[in-house]
């Protein structure tokens, strides 16, 4: 088996070790045997159809946002129907904001998202920084728990997902959320709400690298990718002892820290 991943704009969007995700991804994969294929693919560069299994797309600065987001428009097209047809998208803070409908900065500029998740983020002069830690929705936790054999194998509670948040933009979202605030701040700090997902697309603020430390989402991701394209795979369990321990004292700490 192989998967493709594409990574969007890996020189202008990858705040805090984001790449982390994608060696998450291809670690998790080379050890079931699937052989992995990344792409990077940044400004002025053609994204074709059908190629990729899963797409990564991190954060950046405003100043990063601005020249991105006018690029991402000649992608906008290609990338949606991807995801109508179920691709797998992971995106991270601003990533995130710019598969929204807008991002308006704190200095009143408007960088058009694409409108994959409907809703829109406010810049403001609060900086949400710190760890976080999050309840899963339950419709994605019972699909997590399906698809994800490492589940299985954790001596710890296995319905949060913990990040690193560090932004000053507040999303408000008419999707389903990812998951509610049990720490942190999350979409904007006042509804309790985090992150947001569209059929196999998730954006999120949690960088970290978020997937290394949450090896139940990671599996989640991989085994939905591979389902797309092989019919009914099941993923086997790998020895998570150092993920999940990561995991756990993330978990702690995030906690210490409410
Ligand atoms: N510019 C955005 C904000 O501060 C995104 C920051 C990030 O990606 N870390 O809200």
């Amino acid at each position: 088996m192989k998967l493709s991943i594409c990574h969007l704009y890996p020189d202008l969007m990858d705040t805090y070790g984001d790449k982390g995700n994608i060696l998450a991804l291809k670690y998790r994969s080379e050890k079931r045997g699937v052989d992995v294929a990344i792409t990077q693919l940044t400004i002025g560069q053609r994204l074709d159809e059908k190629i990729y299994d899963i797409f990564f797309f991190g954060g950046g600065q405003d100043r990063q946002q601005v020249i991105v987001s006018e690029d991402l428009k000649t992608k906008a097209g290609v990338l949606k129907s991807e995801i109508e047809n179920g691709k797998v998208l992971l995106s991270v803070c601003g990533g995130y904001q710019l598969l929204l409908d807008y991002f308006k900065t704190i200095e009143g500029e408007t960088l058009n998202g694409i409108g994959l998740f409907k809703g829109y983020t406010l810049g403001s002069s609060e900086r949400m920084i710190g760890n976080i830690l999050i309840e899963l929705n339950a419709d994605i936790f019972s699909a997590i728990s399906v698809n994800s054999p490492t589940i299985q194998l954790s001596n710890y509670p296995t319905n949060y997902l913990v990040g690193f948040e560090n932004h000053s933009g507040k999303t408000y979202t008419e999707n389903p959320s990812l998951g509610s605030v049990v720490s942190g701040r999350g979409n904007n700090g006042e509804d309790k709400t985090e992150g947001t997902w569209y059929k196999n697309a998730f954006g999120c603020y949690l960088h970290g690298s978020l997937l290394p430390k949450n090896p139940h989402f990671a599996d989640y991701l991989l085994s939905t990718a591979l389902r797309n394209k092989y019919g009914d795979i099941k993923l086997k369990p790998l020895n998570d002892s150092f993920e999940w321990k990561a995991h756990e004292d993330a978990v702690k700490i995030a906690r210490k820290n409410s």
